[in-house]
């Protein structure tokens, strides 16, 4: 006797479904008493997502559901709103909202805890109750913050190191730190900036300078540990660094933010993104960093895609590129 999935047996299931069809369906006036109307919970979404990668397990956490008014002009800043809206009209997307991720990773490489970027915390782009949740979200995950052997950050923008801090305490006190040279040093010093920059550069100060001791200085190519090695990636930040990872045969590149819409980036890689520190170099990394992942086919790990922001970068025809969301393959 073949059994389904649940247990039922073929012959319960034709004939459950018999007595369903069976069933007169009654309008208006309902024999049975209603019940009450249930009340509504509210749009859910996955905070965590865990799948392997070889021998390593990643976990994408959630640190934010909040919309964003856009794309344009934060991206396409540099094309016609009407190209941009059309985009997303073709993509059936509304023109005026979108909800990017922000998504730290934590990777378990048997050895070590690693965590990729610590979302906004309390002082980051979103603030709380939509943003800064990777604090609250981490033991649901599955970890705790003194477990966290090694934090590594892409850049130093306020939604990457804005978790590095909780309650004005280290979340992850028995971390080491590692950020890249180029990037220390843009950000940490004083009276260099202004505007935007400077206020970026003032969370740097009060957050990342403090952890100097504990913190490693990476060049482009350096392992951060065995089986992860750092990318340059400059433009979206001058330092900003991309990692490759590999473990039993299998690769993942965390983008960081080489690319800030899961449309808009991939199709019009030349389109500027006000969040770049410089726009042009953004969008030439932007360019090299996907024809590559597009021609080598590996995972991404990608920071402002959706949430779970992992998936592919797929060369089209036309020209330009298209987001593939991963679904099973890496679990096989
Ligand atoms: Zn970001």
């Amino acid at each position: 006797m073949s059994r389904s999935p649940l247990g039922f047996t073929r012959r319960q299931l034709v004939a459950s479904a018999a007595a369903l069809a069976a069933t007169p369906f009654v309008g208006g006036n309902l024999a049975t008493p209603a019940h009450a109307a249930a009340s509504k919970l509210g749009a859910s979404q996955p905070t965590h997502y865990r799948f392997k990668l070889g021998d390593f397990e990643v976990t994408m956490i959630s640190d934010s559901d909040a919309f964003i008014d856009g794309p344009w002009p934060l991206i396409g800043g540099n094309a016609a709103q009407a190209d941009v809206d059309q985009l997303m009209r073709d993509n059936l997307l509304p023109a005026n909202k979108y909800q990017p991720g922000f998504t730290p990773m934590v990777v378990n490489t048997g050895a070590e805890l690693i965590l990729f970027d610590t979302g906004n915390g309390a002082r980051g782009f979103v603030p709380r109750p939509a943003g800064g949740w990777l604090a609250a979200q981490i033991a649901p995950a599955g970890f705790k913050p003194e477990d966290i052997d090694l934090v590594v950050l892409s850049h130093g923008h306020p939604d990457h190191i804005g978790g590095l801090y909780e309650d004005g305490k280290l979340l992850f006190p028995n971390a080491r730190y590692a950020v890249g040279a180029v990037e220390y040093d843009f950000w940490s010093p004083a009276g260099k900036h202004s505007g935007d920059l400077e206020k970026f550069s003032a969370l740097f100060r009060d957050y990342v300078v403090p952890l100097a001791g504990k913190m490693t200085f990476l060049k482009p190519g350096a392992d951060v540990s065995p089986g992860i090695r750092a990318v340059e990636s400059h433009g979206h930040t001058p330092g900003h660094l991309s990692f490759r990872m590999e473990s039993a045969g299998k690769q993942l590149f965390f983008l960081g933010d080489c690319a800030h819409h899961h449309v808009a980036s991939l199709a019009r890689p030349d389109w500027h993104c006000v969040f770049d520190v410089d726009p042009e170099k953004g969008a030439q990394a932007r360019k090299r960093v996907f024809d590559m992942l597009a021609t080598e086919k590996i995972a991404v790990s990608a920071y402002h895609m959706p949430f779970p922001s992992i998936g592919y970068v797929e060369r089209l025809e036309g020209g330009g590129y298209r987001w593939l969301p991963h679904s099973y393959q890496l679990n096989l």
